[in-house]
């Protein structure tokens, strides 16, 4: 993996190139992941993907929480030159290999010195270093991040905090050490909760590892995932990113996985984050939310999003979003989508994923030159406000109504926690 700073702003972070494969696309940074489930981009086939979303080169971001059973299929899958993004039918795609789901909430608990839980479809699993590592072995993403304790929130106490650092060090002592049987590239976790004491820790012991241990930083525990990641304090949380930033190697992408809000995500842009995934567009949809925030220039007051089971939308005739490109918003009125939904149709999250990541990738492209022109502070101003007077609000309440299974995600199995 080769990663390249074309810039570096003073208000509006920096712009990247980055080389996952040798000979394969040169994406440029601040990247913007596509979260799966199962190896699936949620609702959509690849061919819808491809067709009406982008036909450009994707950074899949697997779960081998919603993974872990395709470990063995795909041990003798990958015999050959085909990799797990074949498998799941997104050949030619790059793929990075997290453990946590950042779509879903993930439960509390289960850590050990030993062990680190995995909650799966299927219940909670113990996962050792040792298993992890032949977990790797099997699937051989692209990317894949080192184990950790990332069970931390705003709320941790210290002792808890200081245990996640002490777990991830032991982890990550036998990952180091066997890294080199993998060819795939590792991600250094950094852990630590909100503590800045117990995050200089964990990105000392990272720093302390030969050059070529890892290829990049991924920081965790600042959320536990899902909704949670929507509502996190950024009065807490850019003192603690910021602290970390300047400890970390310049030369290396900084992957910060979950459902941040889009303000939010500016905000770490800004203090110098290089990788994201659509996990916001993803939890919007499932809880009815079409995205229909403004970032591209001064007009008419925005709302950040709409509910397509809104009675609102039963008689109206106009797209989800006026200025959309998007196949939902070409051919299909709100009215429709509600129809959609009220009749249990599984077209009706097909479509509105197409347009909230088609929308979403676009406020990635939007940032992309932002960047390039260090205008992110009036970027900022127009997302913040949505040419209102008062700051909008960004998070995403779970939506209680529940209209049809088919549009609700599977979750974690509840009966082995
Ligand atoms: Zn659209």
């Amino acid at each position: 993996m080769k990663f390249a700073i074309e810039s570096i702003t003073k208000n509006s972070g920096r712009l990247g190139q980055l080389r996952i494969r040798e000979g394969g696309p040169e994406l440029r940074t601040p990247l913007l992941m596509q979260t799966t489930k199962g190896g699936s981009i949620p609702w959509l086939s690849a061919d819808v993907f491809e067709s009406h979303v982008s036909q450009k080169p994707q950074v899949l971001q697997f779960t081998l929480s919603t993974m872990d059973q395709m470990a063995e299929a795909l041990a003798q899958w990958n015999s050959g030159d085909r990799g797990v993004s074949d498998y799941v039918g997104f050949p030619g795609h790059l793929n990075v290999l997290l453990l946590r789901d950042p779509c879903e909430t993930t439960p509390s608990g289960g850590n050990d010195r030993d062990i680190q839980p995995l909650f799966t479809r299927r219940g909670r699993e113990s996962l050792t270093p040792e298993r992890y590592m032949e977990m790797v072995a099997s699937i051989k993403p692209d990317i894949y991040q080192g184990l950790c304790d990332a069970d931390t929130n705003a709320e941790s106490a210290k002792k808890r905090v200081q245990k996640s650092v002490d777990r991830t060090e032991k982890f990550m002592h036998y990952i180091y050490e066997q890294r080199g049987k993998v060819p795939s590239t590792l991600l250094a976790p950094i852990v630590g909760g909100y503590n800045t004491f117990a995050r200089t820790q964990s990105i000392k012991h990272a720093r302390e590892q030969p050059a070529g241990s890892y290829g990049g930083y991924i920081l965790e525990g600042f959320h536990t995932n899902g909704l949670t990641a929507t509502t996190v304090d950024t009065d807490k949380l850019l003192p603690i990113v910021e602290h970390c930033v300047k400890q970390l190697e310049e030369d290396k992408p900084r992957l910060l996985p979950g459902a941040f809000t889009p303000l939010t995500i500016l905000e770490l842009i800004a203090q110098g984050m290089d990788i994201f995934d659509t996990s916001y567009a993803y939890c919007a949809a499932l809880n009815f939310k079409a995205l229909t925030f403004c970032f591209v220039q001064a007009g008419e007051k925005q709302v950040p999003f709409l509910d397509v089971t809104d009675d609102a939308n039963k008689e109206n005739f106009s797209p989800l979003l006026k200025t959309c490109s998007c196949l939902t918003c070409q051919k299909h009125t709100r009215a429709y989508l509600h129809h959609l939904y009220k009749t249990n149709e599984l077209l009706g999250p097909i479509l509105l994923m197409v347009h909230n990541l088609h929308h979403y990738m676009a406020f990635f492209e939007t940032i992309r030159e932002t960047v390039a022109k260090d205008k992110m502070p009036e970027l900022m101003e127009l997302v913040r406000k949505q040419n209102g007077d008062a700051q909008v609000d960004y998070s995403i309440a779970a939506n209680t109504k529940v209209i049809t299974k088919a549009t609700m995600g599977k979750g974690f199995a509840a009966a082995a926690m």
